[in-house]
């Protein structure tokens, strides 16, 4: 089906399907893409042999003309090099104003390539073609960016595509680990905002895991269509954009102290989730609010307890390095009920402590 981001005066469609790449050409005209500029493929070195001469060629008899680039599989290529070296493929491959860059791969392609839209020539087109579950959150919504050596995320941009376009066939290749990773995010769309959604994700978890395609479809429209609503109310992240960030101030902290690799970054957060149902609870919702939320994580086959050799002294010094945290308090994206959540100021640290000590 097709989704529209509305952004007011400008608005971008979210097409989900199957069999989507070999009719490229014909989505990116109808976005007003032209033949007559070259446009800059930017893929991975997973992602490549398994569809980028699908997509090339797709284009290509539309006549487009083609340039790509292949970067290494991994965060490692959301860097300021790699971001340099695509810079140069784009001006010796000729690309112009009109030109667009053309995101084939998950959330890292994506947000370089992104990266090298919004700012070569001050910006050209940009298509997202995801191939990873998790990417249904990050090709929708515009924030793109690289990572500083420092700090994830520190160079970017705000820069919205003119197309999405989410073959679901592509899923089929994912590693199991990977698949789970992206249904976190996934159900957390449903925590946020929806709560059938969020049940939905737990009674259909073996179809989802299994790659069943009209799953996926639903699942990934539901969670591109929360994410769109949200993003449409609040682009630039005011505050109901934050919401967009459940169990990600504990799920960044464990992914930094335990070094990236160890988790993926949806099982990061599915722990940071748990922890959030926790401080909902200690705030005054249901229990049952705690118990739901790991049952559907544990369906979605997701870590819910922390590792003991994760410490909960480095776990809170390092989110005392994350953006929310100011002396001694704390402000969290904390769940009132399945599909519910408040931005809460001022939760003491004390409180916060307790919880990830729960945690283990
Ligand atoms: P990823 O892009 O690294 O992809 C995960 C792995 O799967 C990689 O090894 C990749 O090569 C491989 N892969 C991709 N497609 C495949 C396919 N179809 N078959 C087999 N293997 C495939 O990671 P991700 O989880 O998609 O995205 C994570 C990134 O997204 C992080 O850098 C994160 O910061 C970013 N992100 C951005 C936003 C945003 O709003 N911009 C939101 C969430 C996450
Ligand atoms: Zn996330």
């Amino acid at each position: 089906g097709t989704l529209t981001v509305d952004l007011g005066e400008r608005s971008y469609p979210i097409i989900i399907g199957r069999g989507l790449l070999s009719q490229a050409g014909s989505h990116l005209k109808k976005c007003g893409i032209r033949t007559g500029s070259p446009h800059l493929i930017i893929t991975d070195s997973n992602t490549a042999p398994l569809y980028l001469e699908k997509l090339q060629s797709a284009l290509e008899s539309e006549g487009f003309q083609i340039v790509t680039a292949i970067v290494p599989a991994g965060e490692q290529s959301k860097s300021l090099a790699v971001y340099e070296e695509m810079m140069t493929r784009a001006i010796t491959g000729g690309l112009d104003r009109k030109s667009a860059v053309i995101a084939l791969g998950g959330g890292v392609v994506g947000d370089l390539a992104g990266f090298v839209s919004a700012t070569y020539m001050r910006g050209t087109y940009f298509v997202q073609v995801p191939t990873t579950i998790l990417a249904h959150d990050s090709s929708v919504g515009g924030k793109v960016a690289v990572n500083h050596p420092l700090a994830k995320n520190m160079i970017g941009a705000f820069h919205q595509p003119v197309l999405v376009l989410y073959d679901v066939d592509t899923l089929q290749t994912l590693p199991d680990r990977e698949v789970s990773a992206g249904l976190s995010e996934m159900v957390k769309h449903g925590l946020i905002w929806d709560e059938s959604f969020a049940h939905w994700c737990r009674d259909h978890a073996a179809e989802l895991l299994a790659l069943q395609p009209e799953a996926l479809e639903y699942g990934l429209e539901k969670g591109c269509a929360v994410k769109a609503e949200v993003v449409s109310r609040d682009e630039r992240e005011n505050d109901l954009r934050a919401i967009l960030n459940l169990g990600h101030t504990i799920g960044h902290a464990i992914e930094a102290i335990a070094g990236y690799g160890e988790f993926l970054h949806g099982e990061a957060i599915a722990i940071g989730m748990v922890g959030s149902a926790k401080l909902g609870v200690r705030l005054g919702a249901d229990p049952s609010l705690e118990t739901e939320t790991v049952s559907m994580l544990k369906a979605l086959r997701l870590p819910t307890v922390l590792p003991g050799h994760l410490s909960t002294d480095d776990i809170m010094s390092a989110m005392s390095h994350d953006k929310k945290f100011t002396e001694g308090q704390m402000n969290f994206v904390v769940p009132k009920a399945i599909g519910s959540v408040e931005f809460v100021r001022g939760i003491s640290s004390d409180m916060v402590r307790d919880i990830v000590d729960e945690l283990k």
